[in-house]
């Protein structure tokens, strides 16, 4: 029988603001397991001897976030397809027989959200409009690929960067039955936009400055308008898009359902999402 504790936790730098210890502790709590998730700050260049170093020592399984992701994607001796393809990696589960084995959850845990707090939201969204071209956006796509949309536009201020998401995704499974392009940012701007769900992934608005705000005149009146950020728990992004009679969602339901896909890829159980929701927003607004 085990009776040390076994170590998981996230890698981030800076990582003092993550709320993931204070989800997976609560669902390590409610299955009884006897295990704890701790935060871990590697230097900015020393992340993989910091990370190698405590999977040698008592680490079982981490997450893995800003500015790591794409180094994680490296270190992982099995990959998921996703991982392999679009080269970042948020989960990695030490295996029995030693392996690392990555995983990305990102995308997983937004489309969960979707599902989970958007209602119907498969049956309507034909067109997705995804905004911005960095490390949330990879995430997503091999996820939104999976869904019954059939157009999946990028909008970027840099479009090679949209385009070279493009190229990884077209290597998927599936990719070759939607509809991919990149939208120019002056589209953003200059344009009123039509897409049934529409994403910010980009960081604006994340520090409460910062303004994206689109004419969502075009769009149905079902237009799902979805913000990664959570921090603060409404942008001006989402503000302007409810006064504009449009249903929207923060990143939190995200932020929850990547970690459902990791506590799931850990332990074998599937953690309840609603329940770590509430208890996030609970301790947001202490
Ligand atoms: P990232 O890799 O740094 O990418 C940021 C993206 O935003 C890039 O495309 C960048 O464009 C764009 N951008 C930044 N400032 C801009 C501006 N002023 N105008 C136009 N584009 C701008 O960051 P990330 O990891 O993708 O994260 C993006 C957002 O998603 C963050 O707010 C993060 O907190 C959030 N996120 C949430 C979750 C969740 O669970 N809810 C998970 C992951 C990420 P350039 O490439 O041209 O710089």
């Amino acid at each position: 029988m085990k009776t040390s504790k076994e170590i998981y936790g996230v890698f981030g730098n800076p990582i003092s603001q993550s709320l993931s210890p204070i989800l997976q502790n609560e669902w390590i709590m409610q299955h009884g397991i006897n295990a704890e998730y701790q935060r871990f700050e590697p230097k900015i260049d020393e992340f993989e001897k910091d990370i190698l170093a405590h999977f040698k020592n008592q680490l079982m399984g981490c997450n893995i976030t800003a500015p790591f992701k794409n180094e994680a994607a490296l270190i992982g001796d099995i990959k998921s397809e996703d991982v392999a393809l679009m080269g970042a990696a948020n989960t990695i589960k030490k295996m029995t027989n030693g392996k690392l084995s990555a995983k990305n959850t990102d995308g997983m845990g937004l489309v969960f959200d979707l599902d989970n707090r958007a209602n119907g939201w498969r049956e309507y969204c034909k067109t997705i409009n995804i905004i911005g071209a960095g490390g949330a956006a990879a995430g997503a796509l091999p996820a939104l690929l999976k869904t019954e949309a059939e157009n999946i536009n990028i909008i970027a201020r840099n479009p090679q960067k949209a385009l070279a998401l493009i190229e990884k995704i077209e290597l998927f499974d599936g990719a070759k039955a939607k509809n991919f392009q990149v939208l120019s940012w002056d589209t953003l701007i200059n344009k009123k936009l039509d897409a049934d769900v529409i994403i910010n992934a980009t960081t604006i608005g994340l520090k409460g400055d910062g303004a994206l705000e689109i004419d969502l005149s075009n769009t149905p009146n079902h237009t799902l308008v979805y913000d990664m950020i959570y921090s603060p728990s409404k942008t001006h992004f989402l503000n302007s898009s409810e006064n504009q009679k449009r249903k929207t969602l923060n990143g939190l339901g995200m932020l929850v359902g990547q970690a459902v896909f990791a506590f799931e890829f850990w332990f074998g159980l599937k953690p309840d999402f609603k329940f770590g929701l509430k208890h996030l927003e609970e301790y947001l607004k202490c």
